[in-house]
């Protein structure tokens, strides 16, 4: 038998390629015992049963072997929620929450807005807004069927009941007009070493690499726009900390106003808005 701090001292030893081995060790051991953290904290000496420590060790190994925290525990927190997660699906970054911002600052509270995020993934940012603004309808689209089944589950799981998983290819099946269009779209360069290390190289390909450029996605949601956006509606996209003022470029190319890039918590541009046509239209 082991004790708790046992275990935890065992894998913080194992885990040293990690960024953050006592958490990671932290949350796999609360994921297999069932418990919160405090509870590790109040009875370090506690004896762990020799089923639960073998789980602990299989998911430790997997961990070891890069696999991300995330897809061990199938889940991720976002925006203040619990989201599922699945090896179908990006996983949620702090970043994208600039997106979710973005969104409850520039847009009308109150109204009944209709707002469609491409490429939803796990739905955190549809079901974010959904959660946040009871009045608004969101439409959360993605393409992969595996990954709406996964939406659906989220929406259940937090009751956003205005979200709509809606399977379809960027626009292909989508009828406007929407207020705003929002979207965490691939746009990882097919080259880019960054694809090769931590997390990344267990999340799917689909969801990260935009194209030579990486920005295949973008400029088809760009051009896309403006035929599906009320005037004066709202396109917000992350992308690249190196992609701004390209981005910036194609959104005024396709006739945006008032266009600007926020940057995230490493200081890095990391999400361009702008408004279709006037945005006292709105
Ligand atoms: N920001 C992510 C990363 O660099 C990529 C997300 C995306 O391609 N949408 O790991």
């Amino acid at each position: 038998m082991t004790s708790i701090a046992g275990l935890l001292a065992e894998a913080k030893r194992r885990l040293q390629d990690s960024d953050s081995p006592a958490l990671d060790a932290e949350l796999l051991l609360c994921h297999v015992l069932g418990k919160p953290r405090s509870f590790l904290f109040t009875w370090p000496e506690r004896e762990v049963d020799e089923v639960l420590a073998a789980q602990f060790h299989q998911l430790l190994a997997r961990r070891i072997s890069g696999e991300p925290v995330a897809y061990l525990l199938g889940r991720r927190e976002f925006y203040g929620h619990e989201f599922l997660v699945s090896v179908d699906t990006l996983i949620p970054r702090p970043d994208t929450e600039l997106l979710v911002d973005i969104a409850l600052e520039t847009l009308p509270a109150e109204d009944s807005l209709r707002v469609a995020d491409l490429g939803t993934g796990t739905g955190a940012i549809a079901i974010s807004l959904g959660l946040a603004r009871p009045t608004w309808q969101l439409l959360a689209v993605d393409y992969v069927v595996a990954v709406l089944d996964l939406v659906e589950r989220n929406v259940r799981r937090l009751r956003a009941a205005n979200v709509t998983p809606l399977q379809s290819s960027w626009y292909s099946r989508l009828q406007g007009p929407f207020d705003a269009i929002v979207s965490n779209p691939p746009y990882i360069r097919a080259n880019d070493v960054h694809l090769q290390r931590g997390d990344v190289r267990f999340e799917p390909r689909s969801a990260l690499v935009g194209g030579d450029d990486g920005l295949d996605d973008i400029r088809l949601i760009v051009s896309g726009a403006p035929a599906r956006l009320r005037a004066g509606g709202l396109l917000a996209l992350e992308h690249g900390y190196d992609q701004g003022a390209a981005v910036r470029e194609l959104f005024h190319a396709a006739g945006f106003q008032s266009v600007e890039t926020r940057r995230d918590y490493g200081d890095n541009e990391r999400v361009t808005f702008g408004f279709y046509g006037a945005r006292d239209a709105q």
